[in-house]
């Protein structure tokens, strides 16, 4: 094991839902120390670059249009094994197939619209953490 950091976004259904608080707690309650979070709004081209590994699927526009609906928020996680810890308490993309206790089981609509991002590797925690946040606005 080692401490890792990775990147979470509370995506623009759970904030407009009101859910970003409990979302914020229970990343809290299972142990994830918050070193950067902020609130800000994805512009098209932002939303394009964070998400270009899928822009050759069908799902791609719609993504782009969910991801740049409405405020977002963007919080960097550290624990111990934090990229797949956060991936596990997110649950599966297709809420249909996620975990009870996840997030994405309580919260999530559809497989686009499901509530939680977290990066899925080391290597691209590391980019996704800089898309948001500078070294020294980490704590
Ligand atoms: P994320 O990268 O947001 O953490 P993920 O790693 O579980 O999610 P990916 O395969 O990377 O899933 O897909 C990125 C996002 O694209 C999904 O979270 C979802 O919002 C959307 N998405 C994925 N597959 C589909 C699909 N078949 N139809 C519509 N939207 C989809
Ligand atoms: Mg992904």
């Amino acid at each position: 094991m080692s401490l890792e950091r990775t990147l979470a976004i509370v995506k623009p259904d759970a904030v407009a839902a009101g859910q970003a608080g409990r979302i914020l707690a229970l990343i809290e309650e299972r142990g994830f120390r918050i070193l950067g979070l902020g609130l800000t709004r994805l512009r098209t081209e932002q939303a394009q670059g964070f998400y270009a590994v899928h822009r050759e699927r069908p799902f791609f526009d719609g993504l782009v249009r969910f991801m740049t609906e409405g405020p977002v928020i963007v919080a960097v996680l550290e624990a111990e094994d934090a990229v797949k810890k956060w991936r596990d308490t997110m649950g599966a993309t297709n809420p249909a197939h996620a975990a009870e206790g996840t997030i994405r089981k309580r919260f999530a609509q559809s497989i686009e619209r499901n509530a939680v991002h977290g990066s899925d590797s080391i290597e691209n925690a590391r980019i996704e953490v800089g898309f948001f946040f500078s070294a020294a606005d980490l704590i």
